[in-house]
């Protein structure tokens, strides 16, 4: 079984349509796929029609955007929650509402050195998408002040540029608890991804924890070995599971669909858990 459980589409930052995330599954030998946008469930009905066309099961997902009281940034897989659930929700609402305000005033610091507009970022996001850098890299590559989306985070897009803005986002203890009120399971993306910005200490795995976290995506491109030690540690400490995925995001990203896979025992225990919607099966 090739198990893959953290994929985007263009309904976040991803440059592919659910549908065709499905179909590239397809095309990548797997059995099953995660659609985990950026704060938005808008693609669980196409993928899940994709789904059966591609004969291809998916997991329907979502990756909630978090930030820690020292201000330190937190993805938070969820699998197989109520969309519906009014909590998780507002919660993931106000973080989506934040981030075009937080684009905007971005676009208007980076409009004073480069050749940039609104109109320019807006023409690379699919309409209702959650907005985040990529798109703003989307628009900065068509400017040709930058070849791509990575050498756009190498340099002017990255956490300690003087035109990055912070974004509404909760706390993550709270995220996995809403996510578990909301029937989720709640997975801590790519947890040492120092390369991303400064990572987490002991305090908010505890805390997570102790708030319902269910597992640790260890097998991630972006979590250098040292990490991965020290996460086979906590999990084996506190019984939580293990993931692998890819964090496929289309031609936005060089991540491709199965370069890390899930086990079918981990997938089986995430379905028991999960008990606000259910996995689309072929
Ligand atoms: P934001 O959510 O607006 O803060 O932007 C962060 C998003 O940018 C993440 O979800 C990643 O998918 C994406 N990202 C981070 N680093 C890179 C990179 N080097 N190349 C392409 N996309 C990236
Ligand atoms: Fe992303
Ligand atoms: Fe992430
Ligand atoms: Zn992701």
């Amino acid at each position: 079984m090739r198990i893959d459980l953290h994929a985007h589409s263009n309904v976040s930052d991803g440059t592919e349509t659910p549908a065709d995330v499905l179909a590239s599954a397809a095309r990548a030998g797997l059995d099953v796929v995660a659609l985990t946008d950026h704060d938005s469930t808008d693609g669980w009905a196409e993928a899940s029609l994709a789904a059966l066309e591609n004969g291809v099961a998916l997991v329907p997902g979502m990756e909630v955007s978090c930030r820690t009281a020292q201000g330190i940034s937190v993805h938070l897989l969820s699998y197989l929650h109520d969309p519906a659930h009014p909590g998780l929700l507002e919660e993931i609402t106000k973080a989506k509402d934040a981030r075009l305000t937080r684009a905007e005033r971005m676009v208007t610091l980076l409009a004073e050195d480069y050749p940039l507009t609104w109109d320019d970022v807006i023409h690379h996001v699919a309409p209702g998408a959650t907005l985040g850098r990529p798109h703003i890299a989307d628009a900065l590559v068509a400017a040709g002040v930058v070849a791509d989306r990575s050498e756009a985070f190498a340099s002017i897009l990255t956490s300690h540029s003087r035109y990055f803005v912070q974004h509404y986002a909760p706390d993550p203890a709270t995220a996995v608890e809403l996510v578990r009120a909301a029937g989720g399971v709640p997975v801590f993306a790519h947890p040492v991804a120092s390369g991303r910005g400064r990572i987490v200490g002991e305090r908010t795995y505890r805390d997570m924890i102790d708030a319902g976290l269910a597992g640790l995506e260890i097998d991630h491109r972006d979590n250098p070995e040292e990490g991965r030690e020290f996460l086979r540690g906590l999990a084996a400490k506190h019984g939580l599971l293990i993931t692998g995925s890819s964090d496929y995001h289309g031609a936005g990203k060089p991540n491709l669909l199965g370069e890390n896979l899930t086990t079918a025992d981990v997938l089986a225990r995430i379905e028991e858990l999960g008990t606000g919607t259910a996995v689309v099966r072929p």
